[in-house]
This record gives C-alpha cells, structure tokens and sequence, in this order.
C-alpha cells in the first residue's frame, strides 16, 4: 500500500482514501523489476499485535482458517521490544515512505497502552521518512477514549460492517452468539462525532450477494460512503462454492458474484450520475486503471504485491492470506533491512502464472486474473472468473466512459 493511496487518491474529482484491510492489499503499481526499489522506498508492513485473536467469532473468518493451518496458531500478543525492534528496523531500512497497519484477529485486543508505545517508538526512530497509520476493526472496543486517539495520530480506520443488523449479527457473532452489529455501529458514532476518518469493509458472503439492493442503501441511510467490499474466501484448498464453513449463506458461486457485481455497479451508477458519489474501491480501482493510472489494489496488478505481514511473535509472512509455516520468512529478530528474501520472490514469481484463457481474454488488460488466493489450490484460472466477464461485459463501456471524462479533467 502506498501512502498516496491512504491519505487520499484523486478520483472523479474527489479524495479516496482507503485503510490496510483483508489482505488484498494496497500498493501502487510499478512493474517488477523496480521491485526493489519500490520495497526501499514505499514500505508496508502489516502487524499483528495480538496475532489471530478476537473477541467475535466470526463464521468466514479467513484468518482464524489460516491460523488453523499452521503450526503455532495464536503467537499471543505482540510484546513492546519486538515493536520497538520492528519499528528501529522499519527506519532503518531507508524507505522513504513506511505504512503501519493493523489488523487481526482483532488488533484492539493487544490494548491501547501498545498502541500508545508504538507510537511513541515511532517518534523515537523517525528520520525523517514519511509514515501513516491504518487499523482495521470490528469495532467491539472502539470507544472515546480510542477514537480520540484515532484522531490524535491520524489512524485511518477500517471498520467491518456486514449491512443490516439481521446480517450483520448472523455472520459476526460473538462467543455466546450475540449480535455484534449495535457495538459496530457504536464504534462509527463515535468515530464520527471524533471526525476519525474510517471506512466500511463488507464480506461478500450469498447473503450479502443476494441483499445487496438492501445493505446499500442501509449504508447509505448511515451516511457511510467509502466502502469496500470482498469476496469471502473458502478455506485454504477449497473451491468457489464449497464447503465454506458449511454453511449455505456464506457460500459463494461465481454466479452469485457476477450478479452481485452488476446489481451493486448499477446500484453506484445510479448515485453517481445524480451527482452523488460513493467510493467502492473496486469500482475506484477498475475506472482508476482505465484512467491510465495504477490499481492500489494488488489483486488488480496481475502479481502479488510486496509488502510483509508481521505476526505478534516478530515472525514475517508475504502476504495476509499466506501466514503459513510454508511461507513464514523469518523473524524480524533476524532480519536486516527490508528487502525480496528468496522465498518472497517465489511466492510473487508463482502469482505471475498465466492461465491459458487469461492470456487470451478481452478483459486480461482490466482483471489480470485476480488475487492469488481466488487462483488456488492450483494457481490456474480465477474462482471468479465467469463473475468477472458477467460484470466487465455489463459495465466496462459506462467505467470507460468516466474515465475517459476523468483523463481530461486531470
Ligand atoms: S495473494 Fe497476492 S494478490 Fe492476493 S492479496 Fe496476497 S499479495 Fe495481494
Ligand atoms: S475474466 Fe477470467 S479469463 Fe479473463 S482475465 Fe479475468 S480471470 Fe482471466
């Protein structure tokens, strides 16, 4: 993720602004052989701080699934010598840009007494290299006290929000099955009135595919306007559609995906040609590119990007969706400065696989196949494949459009 793209892109004439969220992470476009450069000068590492912890249980949750894959599962929470070591080796690394973000598990479990002290590291060791933070959160903790610290330093906050309470308290329950919905939205009340700048993320289960229509407008009605929505994942191995959790609500089809796509495009479409426009960032991301500008998105740039999860324990991982033993890369304990270690790069090498089909489609120049992680377990075509030529093929022409009218007015 690049710093540009979380303290605001110009897009349509307006400021987007996105927060670190479920991996799919955001980085600015540069081809890979200015890789290197790109990890010296723009560095993005996503921490941690109370590893796969949460307080909801969550019943997609793709990271509670990834921790189930490896050896250590919960690394416990973050201690402050490794912040202190991850921040002194952040710095050190002469990037001319570092982005902090935080995510889970829930990151407000690790307390505000370790944001507080990571902070404070942070003006310990800033030389001079530009910073930003983000947070991604289900809300459950958010309160005065955190949202005047949001504000004090500048978080941008990701807040997850499933639509309405009837869904949004049958996916994200807590231990007891109670609805988290009401304390979500507690913890954008009080953002707003700490004027925290913070967005919506929504995981794309059938449910929310199918009440699409609803939750917009509900978000609407709230006054949310910057959201992102993505795809909820099957667990590591499985296939669109299936076992997901065993549960039919949460599963998946591309067809159900291409129809949410168009409905919720038509549904943006509608605003913005009364002049009243909402931020979806894949919407932002594809007019963006049309526009001649890079995606921020890195399931946009056709290969994983580079940046480094740091689990609560020091350990460093490629990417969110890959926080495996197969892929952990070290430690930061035993790590100099930032750069491509040779697994990372072969962990980026196998995103750039080319599916037969990809090579020939009339979208490849706008898809690029996709994250990574919607290509397992073999790496070949899409998950969503047939979703996403359903949606270019109904809207690329009206995304061509703006985008073109954006090119001029730049
Ligand atoms: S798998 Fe690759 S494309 Fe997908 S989120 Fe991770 S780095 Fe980005
Ligand atoms: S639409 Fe399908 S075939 Fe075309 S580039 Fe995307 S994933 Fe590949």
């Amino acid at each position: 993720m690049t710093i540009d793209a979380i303290s605001g892109q110009k897009i349509y004439g307006v400021k987007i602004a996105w927060p670190v969220f479920s991996g799919r992470c955001l980085f600015e476009f540069v081809g890979l052989a200015f890789i290197v450069k790109l990890i010296l000068k723009n560095l993005s590492l996503l921490i941690k701080p109370a590893s796969s912890a949460c307080n909801l249980r969550c019943k997609y949750c793709f990271y509670a699934d990834v921790a189930d894959n490896r050896s250590v599962k919960n690394t416990g929470l973050m201690t402050p010598g490794c912040a202190e070591t991850l921040i002194r080796k952040a710095f050190d690394s002469k990037a001319e840009r570092i982005f902090f973000a935080f995510q889970g598990g829930e990151p407000t479990l690790a307390g505000l007494d370790y944001f507080e002290k990571f902070v404070s590291f942070v003006k310990k060791y800033y030389n001079g290299a530009k910073y930003s933070f983000a947070l991604q959160t289900n809300g459950t903790l958010v309160n005065n006290e955190w949202a005047a610290f949001f504000l004090e330093n500048n978080f941008l906050i990701g807040l997850s929000l499933d639509g309405d309470r009837e869904t949004h308290d049958f996916f994200r329950p807590g231990f007891k099955g109670e609805g988290s919905y009401k304390a979500a939205l507690s913890a954008a009340r009080v953002m707003s009135a700490h004027e925290v700048n913070y967005n919506i993320l929504t995981v794309v289960t059938d449910n929310v595919a199918k009440h699409i229509s609803k939750i917009y407008n509900h978000f609407k009605s709230l006054g949310f306007y910057f959201l992102q929505f993505i795809p909820c994942f099957e667990p590591l191995g499985v296939g669109p559609g299936g076992n997901a959790g065993g549960l039919k609500d949460i599963r998946l089809t591309p067809e159900r995906y291409g129809e949410f796509l168009i409905k919720l495009f038509d549904l943006w479409l509608f605003d913005f040609e009364k002049g009243n426009y909402i931020s979806i960032r894949h919407i932002d991301n594809y007019i963006q590119l049309l526009a001649g500008k890079p995606p921020e998105n890195c399931a946009m740039r056709g290969e994983c990007g580079a940046y480094f999860v740091v689990e609560s324990d020091g350990s460093l991982y490629p990417c969110d969706f890959y926080c495996i033993d197969k892929y952990r890369l070290k430690s930061i304990y035993d790590y100099g400065p930032f750069t491509i270690m040779p697994l990372h790069q072969e962990f980026i090498d196998d995103s750039k696989r080319l599916d037969t089909e990809c090579k020939e489609c009339e979208y490849y120049f706008i898809c690029r196949g996709g994250c990574k992680r919607d290509r397992e377990p073999r790496l070949t075509r899409n998950k969503y494949c047939e979703a996403y030529k359903a949606f270019f093929k109904h809207s690329l022409n009206d995304m061509k459009i703006i985008a073109n009218t954006q090119r001029k007015g730049n």
